[in-house]
């Protein structure tokens, strides 16, 4: 089959690699119609992830038809149309049974190693390296997806995969994001970061009810499509953040913060992880640290919520602040297991129709391309799918 390999630093091919094969009984394989480019792979793509090896499959946001199923699986039947949740879950274990899908304790064989590392053992995801198992990911022409009881979720007749693709990532983690601010009536959220995950996360604040949702980037056509969901917008590039935002809410700041960024926002060079995270304290660069301004622009008593992306040792964290303005801080790879019933619903209803954020449609062909043109955001790119097989 044909999948998209990484094979370095800003380097993606597709290739030709064996098809996958049921190696448990609890395993699926799914034949693969539509996946996308993720901003988590941008993390791989710049080289911030050791445990990366060339040849390694990626993708973690993917969809398709069940053709073939292990002996134990009794859920799913062959030619049922399916969502693949980012997030391995084993739906058993302490976490699993406690809606903490995205902490299961059984879906990462090489969480032990990581653990001594970097002193936390994550879950197994999809195609994102050997430090989360390993797992071969969904930019393919198939997949096999483990606890395939679990990992599947049937789609409703009647939705397209563009309407439904999402649901296996930026879709349930902007909603969990905007879910972790803890939104009251009245409320107003800052965003930091307007990608695909910042633009769900500014849709399902409104949708939880806050009043005001501010959204910040510098990227002209991603500010658009946060103003065009309700969000008033700031380009960081222009103004002083901290200080419009203290304007914009009569000096008492918003209630709640997200940085929906991530690590890339705080100058780790594209070489590699260790070095530059070792040394992160001194890395400050011509971006402003997301992390930290929004922490000093959280009204006291607020929350701070990071769906943004962080690896190893990144942040000098304002500690003092934060502590003495008494704030919450919510963050996590999303428990997609969660919310794939209650997002779906929301689609189904009309609430919400995720394709919005689709800018580019590619053949799967076209991946390095679509990785090139999604990083540098050239082209108008905001997210892409792309079509294994087309
Ligand atoms: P993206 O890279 O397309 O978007 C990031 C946006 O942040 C860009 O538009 C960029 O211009 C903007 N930005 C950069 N520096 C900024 C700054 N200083 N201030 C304001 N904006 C700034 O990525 P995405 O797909 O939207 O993902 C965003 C983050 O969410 C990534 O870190 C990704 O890994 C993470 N993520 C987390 C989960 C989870 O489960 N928690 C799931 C998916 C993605
Ligand atoms: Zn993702």
């Amino acid at each position: 089959m044909k999948a998209v390999c990484w094979q370095g630093t800003n380097n993606v091919q597709v290739e030709t690699v064996p098809d996958p094969k049921i190696l448990n009984p609890r395993d699926a394989i799914v034949k693969i119609t539509t996946t996308a480019i993720c901003g988590s792979d941008l993390h791989l793509y710049n080289g911030f992830n050791p445990t990366m090896q060339k040849g390694d499959i990626l993708g973690h946001e993917f969809m398709g038809e069940v053709v073939e199923l292990g002996s134990a699986v009794k859920n799913v039947k062959i030619g049922d149309r399916v969502v693949v949740p980012f997030t391995i879950s084993c739906g058993s274990c302490f976490f699993c049974n406690r809606d903490l899908w995205s902490l299961c304790d059984n879906s990462n064989p090489n969480a032990w190693m990581v653990e001594k590392v970097m002193g936390h053992s994550p879950s197994g995801l999809f195609g994102y390296s050997h430090m989360t198992g390993g797992y071969a990911g969904g930019q393919a022409e198939y997949a096999r997806v483990p606890f395939a009881d679990v990992g599947l979720f049937k789609i409703p007749d009647g939705l397209t995969d563009e309407q439904v693709v999402f649901l296996t990532d930026i879709f349930p983690t902007g909603y969990m994001a905007a879910e972790n601010c803890d939104i009251q009536p009245g409320d107003t959220v800052a965003i930091w970061g307007c990608g695909p995950v910042g633009q769900f996360a500014i849709r399902s604040a409104f949708m939880l009810g806050a009043d005001r949702v501010i959204a910040i980037d510098r990227v002209p056509e991603r500010l658009q499509m946060a103003k065009d969901g309700g969000a008033e917008i700031l380009n960081y590039e222009e103004i002083e953040v901290g200080d419009a935002l203290k304007e914009m809410t009569g000096g008492r700041g918003p209630d709640s913060v997200m940085d929906a960024v991530g690590m890339e926002a705080h100058g780790m060079g594209l070489e590699g992880f260790y070095d530059k995270a070792m040394q992160a304290v001194k890395l400050e660069t011509d971006r402003p640290n997301v992390l930290r301004q929004a922490i000093v622009a959280c009204r006291k008593g607020g929350t701070v919520s990071v769906p943004g992306v962080y690896t190893g040792f990144v942040d000098k964290m304002p500690m003092g602040a934060f502590m003495n303005k008494g704030l919450t801080m919510k963050t996590g790879q999303t428990h997609v297991h969660r919310y794939l019933q209650p997002l779906v619903d929301r689609v189904q209803k009309g609430e919400i129709d995720p394709s919005f954020v689709i800018t580019h449609s590619l053949p799967l062909e076209q991946a390095p391309h679509g990785y090139e043109i999604f990083k540098h955001k050239k082209d108008n790119c905001i997210k892409i799918v792309l079509k294994p097989g087309q």
